[in-house]
């Protein structure tokens, strides 16, 4: 058997890195990022985030361009210096407190949008390159694994151009998972692929990544795509992170307006509270913990809208009536009881499309309608 070299990454002969990485604690974190903060110039970049990653957990870094995500990541990995906070991967400081790990021995697997694979490497030597170090028949074993695991066996030898957008985003997630590495930080891995081409590789690279056990924290800008990855999803806005929680979480219950919109449409009501509550055209919706007299808005997914034909108040007079595919999106108005007209929007699943002037009853479902005072974050 060939010998490793000495300075090459240990890797222990009786487990696999992915059954390594599986028997890891599931409660100690394996990414543990605290008080991070950062500048460029005057530009606060990354405002006093902290967020912890498990073994086997995707953590989803969710926000608009420009909020810090990719510094965060470019942090955690090593590419940017830090200015102040500390990075811990494995129980091990990896940066500050005087500590500065250069990114190839933090034990860690990148994946930037552009795959930045190597265009005169194979398939098989971009996939080998993080794997220096490493005995010729156990590199070529888990070129071979790396590649089986994102459906790419049989590719070895060819090139990169040879290959479709998905496929080379595929080859950038075999090379960061062969080492077996305990944290996978992923950039925007899908912006570059066409959209129909789009689920199915999130799909391959989500078993990947479960499969690999590593702790991954992938940057997106995608809500969508940020629930159908993530275990967790982190919320940010102006460097700061915003609310935390899985995607049910986020979604039914979310902190304030910022949040509740990044995560779709929403109808708004203006409203005041009054009695622990405010009233709308459907009812009274709770309002707790907010002081009577305080100016809210209420926010309503157009799926907790009910429309029936049956009788009922308020009725809703329709404008318009889409199919979309899997749910059918209706337009409609009503008054409020100021004889304010509001144009309100209703999900529907499937096949639902009203005429355009027909009057139905309207119902709400008061558990997907959020009630924020008007300066919640917007
Ligand atoms: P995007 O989704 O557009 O990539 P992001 O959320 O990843 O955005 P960052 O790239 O982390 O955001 O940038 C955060 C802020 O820091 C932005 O205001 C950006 O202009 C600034 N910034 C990022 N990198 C640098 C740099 N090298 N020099 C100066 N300013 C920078």
């Amino acid at each position: 058997m060939e010998r490793a070299d000495p300075g090459a990454p240990t890797v222990s002969e009786e487990q696999s890195p992915a059954q390594s990485n599986r028997a890891k604690q599931a409660d100690a974190p394996v990414l543990d990022l605290a008080g991070l903060t950062h500048y460029f110039g005057d530009v606060r970049a990354v405002d006093s985030v902290s967020l912890q990653v498990f073994g086997g957990e995707v953590l989803c870094l969710l926000g608009p361009s420009g909020c810090g995500k990719t510094t965060i990541l470019r942090l955690a990995a090593g590419l940017e210096v830090l200015q102040a906070g500390r990075v811990s991967i494995d129980g091990r400081t990896v940066a500050g407190e005087g500590v500065a790990v250069p990114p190839e021995e933090r034990g860690i697997g990148l994946v930037f949008q552009d795959y930045a694979l190597f265009p005169h490497l194979t398939v098989g030597e971009n996939v080998a390159f993080g794997l220096r170090g490493l005995g010729a028949s156990e590199r070529a074993d888990r070129i071979d694994e790396a590649l089986a695991a994102v459906g790419l066996g049989g590719f070895e030898s060819r090139y990169p151009h040879m290959l479709s957008g998905g496929q080379q985003q595929r080859v950038a997630l075999a090379r960061a998972l062969a080492a077996g590495p305990s944290v996978v930080l992923l950039d925007e891995p899908f912006s570059g692929l066409d959209v129909r081409l789009r689920d199915k590789v999130r799909d391959q690279t989500l078993h990947a990544l479960k499969e690999s056990g590593a702790a991954t924290l992938m940057v997106t800008h995608d809500a969508e795509e940020a629930m159908f990855m993530g275990d967790r999803i982190a919320v940010m806005r102006d460097g700061r992170i915003l609310q935390t929680g899985t995607p049910d979480e986020l979604y039914c219950r979310p902190a304030n307006i910022f949040v509740a919109e990044l995560f779709g449409e929403v109808n708004r009501l203006d409203a005041v509270v009054s009695d622990g509550q405010v009233e709308t055209p459907f009812g009274p919706v709770a309002a707790s913990g907010l002081d009577d007299g305080v100016a809210v808005e209420v926010l309503i997914r157009p799926e907790a809208l009910r429309l029936s034909r049956a009788p009922g108040t308020p009725v809703a007079r329709i404008i318009a009536s889409r199919m979309l595919g899997r749910t059918s999106l209706v337009h409609m108005s009503i008054s409020d009881d100021a004889g304010r007209d509001l144009h309100l929007h209703a999900r529907v699943p499937g096949r639902f499309l009203p005429e355009e002037g027909e009057k139905l009853s309207i119902a709400l479902d008061s558990s997907q309608a959020f009630v924020f005072p008007q300066k919640s974050i917007k």
